[in-house]
């Protein structure tokens, strides 16, 4: 990456951060592309450079499913067959999750929505939240080469521990099956199998990819090129926050 310019991008997302706290305005960015188009990485990334709060519905569903308490219950049968959880159990959890009070100043959503009925949905919550809040919302749209997807799944592997994500094909640990950040043991989604990444992506197709129309029919959407390195897409990134 060319050092100049990615200091003046990141100069820039800085002006608008600032920017945006002087007029106390509230910043909703939230995240569409198929699974493992390499949203995680980046919006964990994003939400630490912007000092907002990371919210995943994938993760926030994980550990409803490890506390074993009847919401994760319900959704794991989902979760196994790659389908999407009921819009009213995902819901109350966001609505729950975007009501603290470290999301006064916005956040940083990955996973939510993923259909009309949830983008409705969270309009619905935001307007409750935020009342004459002003707010600025962007959607951003991570366009990939669906082809390469399956085997980036398969290969994908977290931290158990701190949530370090890893893929033994480009971003293996230095000893396997460790975190290099915290010696966590790395484990393997039970849903990021061959069989049930097709069920997620045609779930995607369906459910999930409508969404680019409506956020570009309200004005809000932006796309980046979601191909290439993990630096690549950063840079992308910061070029459409700014
Ligand atoms: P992810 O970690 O984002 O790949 O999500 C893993 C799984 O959690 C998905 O395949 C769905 O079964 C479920 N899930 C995550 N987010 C949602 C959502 N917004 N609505 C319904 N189900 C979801």
């Amino acid at each position: 990456m060319n050092e100049t310019k990615s200091i003046d991008v990141v100069n820039m997302v800085n002006n608008f951060i600032n920017e945006e706290k002087r007029q106390n305005m509230k910043t909703e960015l939230i995240f569409l592309g198929p699974p493992a188009c390499g949203k995680g990485t980046q919006t964990t990334k994003l939400a630490e450079f912007m000092n907002l709060p990371h919210i995943d519905t994938g993760s926030l569903l994980r550990a409803e499913i490890k506390a074993e308490t009847p919401a994760g219950i319900e959704a794991k049968k989902f979760i196994d067959k790659g389908n999407l959880v009921p819009v009213e159990l995902v819901s109350r959890i966001i609505k729950n999750r975007l009501s603290n009070d470290d999301c006064k100043d916005g956040y940083i959503l990955d996973g939510f929505p993923r259909s009309l009925e949830q983008a409705e949905q969270l309009t619905k919550i935001n307007d409750e939240i935020n009342g004459s809040t002003q707010v600025k919302f962007m959607a951003i749209y991570f366009d990939i080469d669906t082809n390469v997807l399956v085997e980036r799944i398969v290969n994908r592997r977290s931290c158990s521990k701190c949530g370090e994500i890893y893929n033994l094909a480009f971003k293996a640990p230095q000893h396997e099956g460790i975190c290099d950040k915290c010696g966590g043991e790395l484990t393997q989604r039970k849903d990021d199998t061959r069989e049930i990444a097709q069920s997620r992506f045609d779930t995607y197709e369906h459910e999930t990819a409508p969404l680019i129309d409506y956020y570009k029919n309200k004005g809000v959407l932006k796309s980046i090129d979601a191909n290439g390195t993990i630096d690549e897409v950063w840079e992308r990134l910061l070029q459409v926050i700014k």
